[in-house]
């Protein structure tokens, strides 16, 4: 090797601005040297991430996973997530409140109601959501808790119970509560009656006067329920001056 080659050679090492050669500077950090490794995968954890999973947790939400489920009978699932928020596309975020268990494709059409739907309804009307009550996720249990009923869709982490929306300025907005305002709850049960194939609310069966109940239950023919009575206050004060009458048996035992 030549001085000379030895020469450039010492002056690449030195610096890599080889035309100021008074005082070498410090070389920049090397392209090719990776950046440490992000957060490794437990052992198991996350290797067999579905397709579905990659999706979700892209930009869209923060979900972890949860080992499947299987049993006792139908119970459980094989692709299931835990639903702690749902990032908006300004990035912030609407947790779920607890985090909700679902299947992982129902989680997603839970981001598309929060972010299509509710964000944008509430935005319209210049505030924000913060946080979405998890009345209940995943149970393993009959119909509206009847024991031998059939299996609600909570037992296949195929359903969610929402009982209200917390906004940005701290106001909760109880979706069953004949004095919220009639046109956002209107905005809301059709949104979720078009996003989803089972929708419970008010004058359902009820089991859903205080709460909406939401699921992707499969039925013959696609057939969908969209039983949510939005109500006017004076309805409420008629029913609250009525006798109480035991409850009516679920006609079809859904929720
Ligand atoms: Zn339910």
């Amino acid at each position: 090797m030549t001085h000379l080659r030895l020469a450039v050679l010492f002056g690449a090492l030195l610096c890599c601005s080889a035309a100021a050669q008074t005082i070498p500077t410090p070389c920049p950090r090397p392209a090719a040297v990776a950046p440490p490794a992000a957060e490794e995968p437990s052992p198991g954890a996350d290797t067999d991430a579905s397709a579905c999973r990659l999706r979700l947790t892209g930009d869209l939400a923060v979900a972890s996973s949860v080992a499947p489920i299987a049993g006792p009978g139908e119970c459980g699932g094989d692709d299931l997530v835990q639903l702690e928020a749902v990032v908006l596309s300004n990035k912030s975020r609407v947790a779920i409140l607890p985090p909700a268990m679902v299947r992982c494709t129902f989680a997603e059409a839970i981001v598309r109601w929060v972010r299509e739907d509710l964000s944008e309804t509430l935005r319209t009307l210049g505030t924000s959501l913060k946080s979405l009550d998890n009345y209940s996720s995943y149970n393993c249990r009959g119909r509206n808790n009847i024991a031998g009923a059939k299996l609600s869709e909570h037992g296949k982490a195929n359903a969610l119970d929402v009982r209200s929306l917390k906004l940005a300025n701290g106001v909760v907005v109880s979706l069953t509560d004949p004095r919220e305002s009639r046109s956002l709850r209107e905005s809301l049960r059709k949104g979720a009656c078009n996003r989803f194939t089972t929708v419970l609310g008010p004058g359902s069966d009820g089991y859903h006067e205080e709460h909406i109940h939401v699921d992707l239950a499969e039925r013959r023919n696609g057939h969908r329920m969209c039983q949510w009575d939005v109500r006017e206050p004076a309805e409420e004060s008629i029913a609250e001056d009525r006798v109480p009458l035991p409850r009516p048996r679920p006609r079809r035992g859904h929720g």
